[in-house]
C-alpha cells in the first residue's frame, strides 16, 4: 500500500472508522480537482457542461483553484482553450450563469464538507434557510436535528471555523451565487396543519396503492422526514407487505407501526 499521495507526495493518514488511507493536504491539486468535479456534478452545483476533462484542463492552465474561480472565467479564456469552440463555451457559460440560482442545499453539498451528504444538505438548508445562519450554528443547535449526529455537527462546525471557507463564502456571493434555501422552511413546516409535520417516517414493505417515492412526497409535503432506516428517532413505521427487518427493528424499539391502509386513510384527511 502507498505511504504517500502519488501526487503531492503528501504522508498519507488514515481518518478515524476509515479503511482507506487519505491525503488531507488542503492543497493536494489531486484533492482539488476531485473537489472541484464534486462541485459541478449533477447532484451538486449540476453544471452539465462542465466535466471532468474540462475541469482537468482549467485545473492544469491555473484557470480555476477552486470554486469560486469557476465564476471568474470569461469567454476569451474559455475560447483559447484546446477543442473549444464558440459554441461550447457559450453553452459552458450559461451552464454556469443558471447555476447561480441553484438552491442552498446544491451549494452546500457541493462544497464537500465531510460527512455531509446531499440529504444532510437538503435537511441543513431547510432548518438554517442561509448559508450565514449555518455558519453560525453551535454544535448542540446542528445535534438538535435529527439525522444530524455528532461527527456530522463536528465537520461542520471545524469547516465554518476556517477562515478560509469564509473569503470563499464571500467571493461565491460577491460573483452572485445565491446563498439561500429556495424550498419550503422547516419552520413553516411546522406550521402545517398535519399530524406528519416534523415526525421522522421510515417507510418498509411492499406498498401496493402508491409507490414508495409517492408516499414519501406526500409525507414530506405534509412536514415529515422520510428517513431509511428505523432508530431511536424514529417516530412511526409504515409497514407494507413482507416488511423485514426494519419492522422487526421497530417494534423492538417501541416505534409506533402502521400499514399501508392506515397511512392511505391519514394522508386523505
Ligand atoms: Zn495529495
Amino acid at each position: 500500500m502507498p505511504t504517500e499521495c502519488p501526487e503531492c507526495s503528501s504522508e498519507l493518514v488514515r481518518l478515524d472508522g476509515e479503511v482507506a488511507l487519505r491525503c488531507i493536504n488542503p492543497k493536494c491539486p489531486a484533492q482539488i480537482r476531485e473537489g472541484l468535479i464534486h462541485f459541478v456534478s449533477r447532484t451538486a452545483m449540476n453544471i452539465d457542461s462542465l466535466g471532468e476533462k474540462v475541469i482537468s484542463l482549467l485545473f492544469k492552465e491555473e484557470l480555476i483553484q477552486d470554486v469560486a474561480d469557476i465564476y471568474k472565467l470569461t469567454y476569451d479564456q474559455l475560447i483559447a482553450l484546446e477543442r473549444m469552440g464558440d459554441k461550447s463555451v457559450n453553452k459552458l457559460l450559461q451552464a454556469i450563469e443558471a447555476s447561480k440560482t441553484n438552491s442552498l442545499e446544491k451549494l452546500l453539498f457541493g462544497l464537500g464538507i465531510r460527512h455531509v451528504g446531499s440529504k444532510a444538505a437538503k435537511t441543513l438548508a431547510r432548518e438554517f434557510g442561509t448559508m450565514e445562519a449555518l455558519s453560525k450554528a453551535s454544535r448542540e443547535e446542528l445535534t438538535a436535528i435529527n439525522e444530524i449526529g455528532d461527527k456530522m455537527a463536528d465537520s461542520i462546525v471545524a469547516y465554518f471555523e476556517l477562515e478560509e471557507v469564509h473569503a470563499l463564502l464571500n467571493e461565491l456571493d460577491a460573483a452572485g451565487v445565491n446563498l439561500t434555501f429556495k424550498g419550503q422552511r422547516a419552520v413553516a413546516i411546522e406550521d402545517v396543519d398535519s399530524i406528519f409535520a416534523g415526525k421522522t417516517v421510515v417507510l418498509t414493505g411492499k406498498l401496493h396503492q402508491l409507490t414508495r417515492n409517492e408516499a414519501k412526497e406526500k409525507l414530506e409535503a405534509l412536514g415529515a422526514n422520510v428517513a431509511g432506516s428505523v432508530s431511536k428517532k424514529t417516530d412511526l413505521v409504515v409497514a407494507g407487505e413482507d416488511a423485514g427487518s426494519k419492522l422487526a427493528k421497530a417494534e423492538s424499539l417501541g416505534v409506533m407501526v402502521w400499514d399501508e391502509e392506515r397511512l392511505i386513510e391519514e394522508l386523505n384527511k
